[in-house]
């Protein structure tokens, strides 16, 4: 097998430990042909910020922290804000379609947030959905209707609960064409 590409993994702000270890352990599982390598953590641009809503703009923290890293493979931030995007009050993560770079937020991924008890398998599970549904955008995916598939588009955290931390046969076989390998146990039966 050929050595695997590098996928980068850049912290923004405050991201646990365990939620960061965890994750670069489940995109090593994932992906065959990428090894999910941990590059160091950033802190997230002021410039990115509004004020009057107290959320990141999220296109502009993606443009502004790829600008800091130029980085030289796919690469994925992980980051520990609040972010919206166009006419949304919030997203859980965007993409550059086809263009190898991602971002995913983790506060709204977190059961306290909706006033539930702290639940740290369930804050993980949703934490590797969401990356593996914006690294798929990254990688060439569009939005995907298959019942399950990770590439279902999610805007409420029970959206993002129903689908599998799981590509379809049909999302897989895009990603392969892009040269992107995916393990068997996360492709829909
Ligand atoms: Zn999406
Ligand atoms: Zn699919």
């Amino acid at each position: 097998m050929p050595t695997p590409t590098p996928l980068l993994v850049y912290r923004v702000g405050y991201v646990e430990e365990h939620a960061l270890e965890s994750l670069l352990a489940g995109l090593r599982s994932a992906y065959k042909s990428h090894k999910a390598v941990y590059v160091g953590d950033i802190e997230p641009p002021v410039t990115a910020y509004n004020w009057r809503r107290r959320q990141y703009d999220s296109t502009t923290l993606l443009h502004t922290l790829l600008k800091k890293t130029s980085p030289h493979a796919p690469t994925l931030f992980v980051a520990g804000v609040d972010a919206y995007a166009d006419n949304l009050n919030f997203v859980f993560g965007e993409a550059l379609l086809g263009q190898g770079a991602a971002i995913v937020y983790t506060p709204r991924l977190k059961p306290e947030f909706y006033g539930d008890e702290p639940n740290p398998l369930l804050y993980i599970e949703r934490l590797i959905k969401e990356s593996l549904h914006e690294l798929g955008h990254a990688f060439g995916l569009r939005h995907c209707p298959t019942p399950g598939c990770v590439m279902n588009f999610s805007n409420s955290i029970l959206e993002v609960d129903e689908k599998k931390p799981a590509y379809c046969q049909r999302c897989a076989e895009i990603l392969a064409e892009n040269g992107v390998l995916v393990n068997e146990e996360y492709i829909l039966a």
